[in-house]
């Protein structure tokens, strides 16, 4: 099977026009499992190994955001610099199975297999990321809410690609907690990213693993804005933590599968959104 290995983005957006059909390899470690177990044949490959610009990321202070390359893996995240700008993103990248596997698996990649268990996507969606996408017609903005549009589903037409993620630096507490069948190199039976913006007072929080897209429980979001003061220095009511974790739940979509019933993705997912929202006023 040809493998083609672009140097740039141009040459990229020429390679994947010429084959539109190509498949893209970032990391290889949801792809290869398709191939290797899974019987899928693609005629053609495009490795995004080689494409620098894609592993880079940046800082505009002007516009307190920052632009995660779509190559960028998370072992790059769990720490340092993109760690101390967006920490939910850095906690979420430490659960990513094995040091091997965030070693190669990159935020393109969770982005292209788009599964509701992705552990980057609730961050993404909790913070309102922009994805940054290059195709035959140019370049074009997708919001999060927009991006992902079923399980394993996104909206990227044919010979387009994720170039970058762009994320708002925000002043507050954000936190990104999961739950699964054992502590380690598991996928999520539920997960959440909460993001308490101390600044605008205001919270927000996104799914996993709990409905076919990850999910902004935005009904719960709203009642707590009426319910509790969410500016720097505020306390919180134990009372109202527990009925938030409940008006999540609510707001869940689960399914029974061979990993959790719904029942306790319900629950669980309640459970998560009540901590994350007492730690985020420890
Ligand atoms: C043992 C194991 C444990 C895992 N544990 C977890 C876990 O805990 N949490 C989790 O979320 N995931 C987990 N995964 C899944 C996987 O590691 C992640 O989804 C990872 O982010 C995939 O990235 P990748 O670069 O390896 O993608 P690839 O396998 O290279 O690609 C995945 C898909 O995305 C497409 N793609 C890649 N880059 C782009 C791009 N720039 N633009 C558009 N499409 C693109 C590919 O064509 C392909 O369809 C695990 C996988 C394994 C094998």
């Amino acid at each position: 099977m040809p493998v083609l290995i672009p140097r740039s983005v141009d040459e990229l957006v020429e390679v994947f026009q010429e084959h539109p059909a190509a498949k893209l390899l970032a990391g290889g470690t949801d792809y290869m499992v398709e191939v290797n177990l899974h019987g899928r044949k693609p005629e053609i490959m495009i490795s995004l190994r080689q494409v620098k610009e894609l592993s880079e990321w940046s800082m505009r202070a002007s516009q307190s955001r920052i632009t995660i390359g779509a190559g960028v893996p998370y072992a790059d995240m769990e720490h340092g610099e993109i760690a101390r700008l967006v920490p939910a993103l850095a906690q979420a990248a430490r659960t990513v199975g094995s040091p091997q596997i965030r070693a190669a698996g990159t935020l393109g990649g969770n982005l292209g297999t788009c599964s509701p268990a992705g552990d980057s996507l609730p961050v993404l969606a909790a913070l309102d990321a922009t994805i940054h996408v290059i195709g035959p017609e140019g370049t074009r903005d997708i919001e999060f809410a927009d991006f992902m549009v079923g399980v394993k589903r996104n909206s990227l037409q044919p010979s387009e690609f994720v170039h970058s993620v762009s994320l708002p630096i925000i002043a507050g507490w954000q936190g990104y907690a999961k739950v699964g069948t054992r502590n380690a190199m598991v996928i999520s039976t539920a997960s959440a990213c909460l993001v308490r913006d101390s600044d605008e007072g205001i919270v927000t929080i996104a799914l996993g693993s709990v409905g076919p897209t990850i999910i902004r429980a935005h009904s719960a979001e709203a009642w707590l804005m009426k319910s509790a003061s969410l500016r720097a220095g505020a306390t919180l009511d134990p009372s109202v933590a527990e009925e938030f974790g409940r008006q999540v739940a609510l707001e869940s979509r689960p399914i029974d599968d061979h990993r959790s019933t719904a029942e306790y993705r319900r629950h669980a997912v309640g459970v998560l959104a009540q901590r994350l929202l007492t730690r985020s006023f420890s």
